[in-house]
């Protein structure tokens, strides 16, 4: 196997294909971000350049450098600018960097956390769509709100003018098996089709954040729109 970038994404998008293949879905409906938080800022620049444009990072300290060399790279034009994805969790006192800077929040967790978004966003005039993370796997190391609080976060960011809530997002405990991890992947995409039904929403909730570099396969399967790929992607430095 061809060990260089080029090569893994190469790899990552074949395998992409076969699990879409094997599920009947389509390819172009699972967007892959690149997890750049255990590289360097010259393999971010490169993911970059070698075309990734959905860009992930879980600190807003060690995105920084990486989110201005980047931004300021696409800033002179070219083919597209990167998209920014904060897929960590969010201390409320960091929303007024991320707000701006990161488009999409995977992270969404307590209405303080919506409420402060919303601030931000209202200053800056920008719409920031939302994935609530949930704990699907019920392990007490993952974050995200359990899945019984879903309906009144909903209901309680129905009437927010800037936070908008697009899907879920999940994680699911390490497996050494990865066909292991299909209940939680199954139960967020249940999860999000119960709340499509049974929640009076402005607008249904489309998307699911789920799978990693470990299970992304079994996520496509069960209906991830967005994957987030770290090591086996970008790879994993120092
Ligand atoms: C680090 C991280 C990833 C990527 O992890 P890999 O296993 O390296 O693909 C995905 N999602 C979240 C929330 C992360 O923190």
């Amino acid at each position: 196997m061809d060990s260089s970038l080029t090569g893994r994404i190469a790899e990552v998008q074949r395998r992409i294909d076969a699990a879409c293949e094997r599920s009947g879905r389509k390819p172009e409906d699972v967007n892959v971000i690149a997890v750049t938080k255990y590289v360097s800022l010259a393999t971010a620049v490169q993911a970059f350049d070698e075309g990734l444009r959905h860009l992930g990072e879980n600190r807003f300290q060690d995105a920084l450098p990486k989110w201005e060399a980047i931004s300021g790279e696409t800033a002179e034009g070219g083919d597209g600018q990167a998209i920014w994805h904060f897929i960590g969790s969010l201390q409320t006192n960091k929303v007024k960097d991320v707000i701006g800077k990161f488009t999409y929040i995977h992270s969404l967790d307590r209405l303080s956390l919506a409420q402060a978004i919303e601030k931000r966003a209202a200053q800056l005039g920008v719409q920031v769509p939302c994935m609530i993370q949930v704990n699907v796997s019920g392990e007490d190391s993952k974050h995200g709100l359990e899945p019984e609080q879903l309906p009144e976060l909903l209901e309680a960011i129905k009437s927010f003018q800037y936070v908008q809530p697009v899907g879920l997002m999940t994680m699911a405990p390490y497996e050494a098996e990865a066909e292991q991890t299909r209940p939680v992947f199954r139960a967020l995409r249940e999860l999000r089709d119960k709340m499509n039904a049974t929640v009076a929403l402005n607008a249904p909730l489309t998307e699911l954040s789920m799978g990693m570099s470990n299970d992304f396969e079994v996520a496509i399967e069960e209906g991830a729109t967005w994957v987030r790929l770290g090591t086996i992607l970008v790879g994993k430095e120092g």
